[in-house]
């Protein structure tokens, strides 16, 4: 990003997270509606408050159906389809397990392995019935929950950019803790970090540079707790109800559109390097730069951005998507 007195910065704490919305011209009010936006959209999506659209959801489950505004329906619809791609490692009705492990939040444990078999069976995407022409969902069983944690930083972020672009402004970058979306590209692209796993708060392993796009990073180092000597992180696998394990650190997803990043970043972690370099090659218009433990990086094809490492104790493998 260029280093000039042409950027501004605007920051908030929104959705549990640093909210940072860079602008090129100085415009307080603007940066005040984005923010207001963020606002409203967390007020219909929120699971960590008792009152949101998805709470409602959630109260009349196994009871009612609940009528929802369009935008929390579509989100509804379409983290419902990826939820039930083959394999998915997303699930939006993950929600009684992410509630009971507590995993980021004040009063994490690890569940016995019978409370976690029972709210599994509280976990099938099908259970999630959507009536298109009410905007009515209805979780079939009593104790279910959806949690759209996962994608709905993507679909804000995405929101704010159409919002920007209406407004008439051509450049502009919002960071949704970690969730970037970009408007436009100043001279030279975008510049993003991607941070070192379990490392300092600012140190960084390689950065990006897009023009256009959105970089959505998920690691197991972002929110996790240790048990007697074991990590337990945030990305739960929907078929165990544990966390996933697997070689990765972190996933770094490169897209269009936000959302899509998100839901990507999930589905890559549930698949692992080597399927997850077999599922991209289906999608020329996602790419991802992933992490291992072993301290690998390997990058997708490169076709929309441009990677420098930045921390010689990684390793730059080959180009395999
Ligand atoms: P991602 O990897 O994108 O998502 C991980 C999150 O998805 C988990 O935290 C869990 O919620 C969910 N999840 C876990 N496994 C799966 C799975 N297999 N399938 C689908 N979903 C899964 N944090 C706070 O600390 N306080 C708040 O008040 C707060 N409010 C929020 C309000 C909103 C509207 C949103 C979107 C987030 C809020 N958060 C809050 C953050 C939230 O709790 C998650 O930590 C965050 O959304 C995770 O995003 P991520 O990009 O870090 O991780
Ligand atoms: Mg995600």
């Amino acid at each position: 990003m260029p280093d000039d007195d042409r950027v501004y910065h605007y920051s908030a704490v929104l959705m549990g997270s640093p909210i940072l919305l860079t602008l090129f011209s100085h415009n307080e009010a603007l940066a005040a509606k984005a923010f207001r936006l963020i606002k409203q959209y967390e007020d219909l999506l929120t699971v960590n408050r008792a009152d949101s659209e998805v709470m409602a959801i959630n109260h009349a489950a196994g009871r009612h159906p609940v009528a929802v505004s369009r935008p929390v329906f579509e989100l509804i619809r379409y983290a419902k389809a990826a939820s039930l791609l083959g394999n998915s490692a997303f699930n939006l009705a993950i929600g009684p397990l992410v509630k009971r492990w507590r995993i980021g939040f004040q009063g994490d444990s690890v569940p016995p392995a019978n409370e976690i078999q029972a709210l599994l069976s509280l976990t099938n995407p099908t259970d999630v019935v959507l009536n298109e022409a009410t905007s009515r969902v209805f979780l079939a069983r009593p104790g279910m929950e959806i949690d759209l944690g996962a994608i709905a930083k993507g679909y804000i972020a995405d929101r704010v950019r159409d919002f920007l672009r209406k407004e008439g402004e051509t450049l502009g970058l919002i960071n949704l803790g970690g969730n970037i979306q970009t408007l436009g590209s100043p001279e030279g692209g975008w510049t993003v970090g991607i941070k070192k796993p379990f490392g300092e708060a600012d140190a960084l392993i390689g950065s990006l540079h897009i023009e256009n796009k959105s970089v959505v990073t998920s690691g197991t180092y972002e929110r996790y707790f240790e048990r007697d000597g074991k990590r337990y992180h945030h990305i739960l696998n929907p078929r165990t109800g544990y966390p996933l394990d697997n070689e990765l650190d972190s996933v770094t997803i490169i897209s269009t559109d936000s959302i899509d990043g998100d839901l990507w970043t999930t589905l890559i972690y549930g698949l692992g390097v080597e399927k997850g370099c077999a599922a991209l090659r289906a999608r020329p218009d996602i790419e991802a730069v992933f992490v291992t433990k072993a301290h690998e990086i390997v990058c997708s094809s490169r076709r929309h951005f441009r990677f420098t490492l930045l921390d010689n104790r990684y390793r730059l493998t080959g180009n395999t998507v």
